[in-house]
């Protein structure tokens, strides 16, 4: 994925000024919100990027083996609501739906996260519910 293309978060900014600069920096650069954090690891689904994955996600929930069926394809993402997570809180919740395609289908999942703040990094904990 090129800088210049479209973040695949669907901020509306370049993948550059987006998610680039926490999937290219990690332990270095830090998403700011459980929001920020979600939405890297959105793209980090959508580009593949299983280390960004499991470092983001908090140990004592972590899969020891992460692998992303290259058939999905991750091209949408809504917030659908968010609680807390800001910068100087310390938990979070974010409500998503995320859309791929798989096989020719249009899929879609909504889930509620829980994140939790460890120092600078957001950690993604686990999902609340699914629907
Ligand atoms: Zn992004």
């Amino acid at each position: 994925m090129n800088l210049e293309d479209r973040c695949p978060c669907q901020s509306g900014d370049t993948f550059g000024d987006c998610c680039a600069k926490f999937l290219n920096a990690v332990g270095t650069s830090f998403p700011p919100t459980a929001q920020a954090l979600m939405r890297s690891r959105f793209t980090a689904f959508a580009t593949g990027n299983v280390d960004y994955l499991l470092v983001t996600w908090h140990p004592a929930y972590r899969p020891a083996v992460l692998e992303l069926d290259p058939g999905q394809q991750w091209y949408r993402l809504d917030i659908l609501d968010t609680c807390a997570g800001g910068p100087l809180d310390t938990e979070g919740e974010v409500s998503f739906r995320a859309h791929y395609r798989y096989r020719n289908l249009r899929e879609s999942f909504s889930e509620t996260s829980s994140f939790v703040r460890t120092g600078r990094q957001w950690l993604y904990v686990q999902a609340l519910s699914l629907a």
